[in-house]
């Protein structure tokens, strides 16, 4: 090492053993050998275990647990997580059929996200899972879709909040929002419910994404829970499902700390018994997408050529923004930051460099790691972007550039 610096395994969670970066108990170069070519995502299985299991550890254990499927839908992590948490939050049709094939019961899913379908709705009715309505055109598509199919569709009702997630990466409710229906507006939505003999569950309140600041997530559950007690109040029947959302984040950069979740379990303690006292058949359940799977899953890429430009060395690798948008800041970023980054095969190394490592797609854009000072990388040597479990794959412009696809693997 260069300036005498201690270099730590870049995460935890994956060991480092003769330099080389482990997954799944298995070296990262044997591993791609196995996977037969770069670039390629990887999620550890026993990780996905470990969290769900750490995260009950924390939580009054009333609380039930809903994986959001949009953040990883590869069917053999939903199929793993169906063993896990208590239900399945999907956001399309074809969510919908992973969620199904995964075995998780219909009672445990659920249907979220604006302009559904009516095929898409035709579809949930049939499969009797709960439908989160989204507007009042879509509560008549789901009575009249009802009607024709003899079978009354689950409905809870999804809640623009009158306020905001404060400090999240992404909000998703407070202000003119296309999510949900406007609180104010809600009494009447539930008169129509109940006009129109739909079977109603309950209410889904969810606020925002990628928060790490435990003191906002409190604040919204708390305004979550204030709210969802006086919008009980015009309920057709008992409310009996209680979505309170999620929001929790994970490190991704520098200065970024893992979420301290004891502050919020003991809020959610706070209010169960309440809960349970106004609402008594009421389940209160999070739903998470990121912070179950976020961290058990690393996108790997190759090194394909490395040059010098006016003094500044770039990696060029077969992977990039194609394939993980987000490691290139393009997926909601204000500021891009780098993910992080190693060299797999040469965790510690044995000189060290600032590089920036790219893809290999012709647009400014694609940057996996800028200016970022790694170990003395050569063609063949293996690039991994750690936290990439979630908005990895399915949430990047695949077609783009027309590169050949990319494959995951569960190990
Ligand atoms: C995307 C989404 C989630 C998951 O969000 P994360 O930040 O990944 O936890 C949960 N609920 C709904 C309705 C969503 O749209």
């Amino acid at each position: 090492m260069s300036d005498g610096r201690p270099v730590h395994p870049p995460l935890a969670q994956f060991p480092v053993i003769d330099d080389c970066l482990q997954i799944g108990g298995m070296p990262l170069t044997q591993l791609a050998m196995r996977v037969g070519q770069t670039p390629f995502y990887a999620y550890d299985r026993h990780l996905l275990t470990e969290r769900v299991a750490s995260l009950r550890g924390v939580l009054p254990s009333a609380v039930e647990l809903h994986y959001a499927i949009k953040a990883n839908p590869m069917p053999a992590l939903v199929q793993h997580m169906a063993g896990l948490v208590n239900g399945f939050d999907v956001a399309s049709l074809g969510e919908l059929h992973i969620a199904l094939d995964a075995g998780m019961a219909p009672a445990a899913i659920s249907f979220a996200g604006p302009g559904k379908r009516p095929m898409e709705l035709a579809a949930a009715i049939a499969a009797g899972i709960t439908i989160h309505l989204e507007s009042f055109n879509e509560t008549e598509t789901v009575a009249r879709l009802s009607q024709e199919q003899q079978r009354p569709a689950r409905v809870a009702v999804r809640v623009n909040a009158d306020f905001e997630l404060k400090a999240a990466g992404m909000k998703m409710g407070g202000g003119p929002k296309p999510f949900g229906v406007d609180a104010e507006q809600v009494p009447r939505l539930l008169r129509q419910i109940s006009d129109l003999a739909l079977d109603f569950q309950g209410f889904h309140i969810f606020s925002g994404s990628q928060n790490l600041r435990p003191a906002a997530i409190i604040e919204a559950q708390n305004q979550t829970f204030e709210l969802a007690l006086r919008l009980a109040v015009d309920a057709p029947t008992p409310v009996c499902s209680l979505n309170i959302g999620g929001g929790f984040g994970i490190p991704y950069f520098p200065g970024d700390t893992p979420l301290d979740l004891a502050p919020i379990a003991a809020n959610l303690a706070r209010w169960l018994p309440i809960v349970k006292q106004q609402l008594p058949v009421a389940r209160v359940i999070l739903e998470l997408g990121r912070y179950l799977v976020g961290e058990a899953g690393i996108y790997v890429a190759e090194v394909i050529d490395r040059k010098v430009s006016r003094g500044h060395t770039f990696l060029i690798t077969n992977g990039g923004l194609h394939h993980h948008l987000a490691a290139s800041g393009n997926f909601g970023q204000v500021i891009r930051k780098n993910y992080p980054v190693a060299v797999g095969n040469r965790v510690i190394g044995t000189e060290r460099e600032t590089v920036t490592v790219v893809g290999p797609l012709c647009t400014p854009l694609d940057i996996l790691a800028e200016r970022m000072e790694l170990p003395k990388a050569d063609i063949g040597d293996l690039i991994v972007v750690f936290q990439s479990g979630a908005y990895g794959l399915t949430a990047s412009p695949t077609s783009f550039l027309s590169h050949p696809p990319c494959p995951e693997i569960l190990l």
